[in-house]
């Protein structure tokens, strides 16, 4: 997959000790898909589907309710980046997760939406 790949804007918003923050910014070296908008994309390194993106803002919020109240437009930009990954890799079917809790399998707390595109998924989901 080509997707276009733009300069990583600097950005005041981050954690030290965050290692998403590491990716948003260049520093941990992890291949960027997709970056721009102040969103990156990159393959979950555990994939649970064909398509396994994570998709996530360069600033630093701990979930999607953080996000979407201080940068709504950050937000639609990353579920707008989704959207192309499904696209170009999986005929635009996607299933997108933020799961936003530990009580319900969030283990990193810089959100991230998992774009999970290329087979089927059942419901209710496990
Ligand atoms: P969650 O459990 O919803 O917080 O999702 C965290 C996701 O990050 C998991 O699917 C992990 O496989 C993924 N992950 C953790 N470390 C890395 C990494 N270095 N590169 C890519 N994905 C990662």
């Amino acid at each position: 997959m080509r997707l276009p790949v733009g300069p990583v804007l600097p950005y005041a918003n981050t954690m030290a000790d965050c290692f998403f923050c590491a990716i948003a910014d260049g520093s941990a070296g992890v291949n960027l898909l997709v970056s721009g908008g102040g969103v990156v994309a990159f393959r979950d390194i555990n994939p649970q589907a064909p398509t396994h993106v994570l998709v996530i803002p360069v600033a630093h919020y701990p979930d999607v309710a953080g996000l979407g109240a201080a940068e709504p437009e950050v937000l639609a930009e990353l579920v707008r980046v989704a959207q192309q990954i499904a696209d170009a890799e999986a005929g635009g079917e996607f299933r997108l997760v933020f799961n936003t809790g530990a009580g319900v399998g969030q283990s990193v707390f810089h959100v991230h939406g998992h774009v999970l595109a290329g087979r089927g998924f059942g419901w209710p989901p496990g």
